[in-house]
């Protein structure tokens, strides 16, 4: 017995320590961070002006952070940046011609056998198919243009997912211009969406973490690159049956460049956005860490804050409400609740990054992804016996 205890006790006191160092090294990494002499806050620029200024430190949004964070490179004038840039200046018909470019050539009803219809977004259909030389499924998502508000989202979504393949990215295959639909052919994520799951079961805290550890190392891995996905919520994180978790959908993605190292724009889903892109201020990549926190949230109670409020509301408390405050706090771990506040401060330089965030032991405790394999299967049966 006693043996039991000191174990029990060696353990907690070697995951407290673990926890302590990280919250430490975060304390000594904000204080270098806010007397170096590229902080905006001590050179008293705003980050736009600072931004500004040119210099490649005081416009990255990684600049002053410690050692850990050191392996996100900085691209000083990205290809898609400046065709971004390019892009917003050409007419729908130039766009129309570039997207043309973009596209592979040929026939996509000859090389894929369709399937199913799997579900139906804002712009167009989504269906799963098999490339009849290969016997490979895919999923194909089948744009309208005439729907679409400016083609170039359809350019912005191709350019990303071609430009970004990551373990957690999904993963672009091709894409083709048939009469007025644009085909984008994509890895088919056979477990369906994170919102599937959550709408159907209480996800443990185990598995929250772990798709907590692969949405941070697809997040990471984005913005290391300069990218900000800017539309993060469980609709746009799919699953597959063997526990692999990827983050879709990049029509609103946007690619940051030692020029333009913020934005502006208000775009994303209302109940994810962070408050800073209501509060009009230039953000960085920070916008997606709060939108995983409302992932977060999610997880926990089935639903982001304040989805019974209207749209206008909801922007309203989001800008000025603070943290959102989970409704049954007591209900979960002091891991998970302190990694849920490091998502979602209000302050974009106190909210953790990605990188920061994969250090959490909320997350560094996480199981495997082979174990979410069971509760996708379960969420599955349930839809499945409900629609019967
Ligand atoms: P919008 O694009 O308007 O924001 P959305 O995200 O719901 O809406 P889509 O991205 O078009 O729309 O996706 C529609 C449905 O297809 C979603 O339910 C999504 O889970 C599913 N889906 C999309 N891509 C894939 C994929 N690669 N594998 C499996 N399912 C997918």
């Amino acid at each position: 017995m006693e043996r039991v205890c000191a174990a029990v006790c060696t353990a907690f006191t070697v995951a407290y320590s673990g926890y302590f160092f990280t919250h430490l090294a975060r304390h000594i990494a904000r204080a270098w961070r806010e007397s170096s002499p590229w902080s905006s806050t001590s050179s008293g620029l705003a980050p736009a002006r600072a931004a500004a200024a040119g210099s490649e430190e005081a416009s990255c949004p990684q600049a002053g952070k410690s050692s850990a964070s050191s392996s996100c490179t900085w691209s000083t004038s990205s290809s898609s940046g400046s065709m971004e840039q390019l892009l917003r200046e050409r007419t729908e018909d130039e766009r129309l011609a570039l997207l043309r470019m973009l596209v592979s050539e040929g026939d996509p009803e000859a090389k894929y056998t369709e399937l199913e219809i799997i579900g139906k977004g804002g712009f167009g259909t989504v269906c799963t198919a098999v490339e009849t030389a290969t016997g490979e499924e895919v999923a194909i998502k089948k744009i309208s243009l005439l729907q679409v508000k400016s083609n170039e989202l359809c350019v912005n979504e191709i350019q990303v997912m071609r430009d970004n393949k990551n373990a957690n990215v999904v993963n672009y295959v091709d894409s083709y211009l048939l009469h007025e639909e644009l085909w984008l052919v994509m890895e088919y994520m056979d477990g369906g969406s994170l919102h599937d799951v959550i709408r159907e079961i209480q996800m443990a805290e185990g598995e929250i973490a772990a798709v907590s550890r692969e949405c941070l190392q697809g997040l990471d891995f984005l913005h290391c690159k300069q990218v900000i996905h800017r539309d993060i919520k469980s609709h746009n994180i799919l699953l597959g049956l063997d526990g692999s978790v990827k983050l879709a959908d990049f029509g609103l993605a946007a690619q940051l460049t030692a020029e333009q190292s913020k934005r502006r724009s208000a775009v994303g889903t209302t109940y994810w956005m962070a408050p800073e892109i209501f509060t009009r201020k230039p953000y960085g990549p920070k916008v997606d860490i709060w939108s995983f926190g409302i992932v977060g949230m999610e997880m926990v109670e089935g639903a982001p804050p304040y989805l019974m409020e209207t749209s206008r509301t909801a922007r309203q408390l989001i800008s000025t409400g603070g943290t959102p405050k989970l409704q049954k706090p007591r209900q979960q771990s002091a891991w998970l609740r302190d990694f849920l506040h490091c998502c979602l401060e209000t302050d974009e330089d106190r909210r953790w990054s990605a990188q920061e965030l994969l250090q959490h032991p909320f997350v560094t405790s996480a199981k495997p992804t082979s174990s979410l394999t069971p509760l996708i299967m379960a969420a599955q049966q349930f839809m499945a016996d409900r629609r019967f």
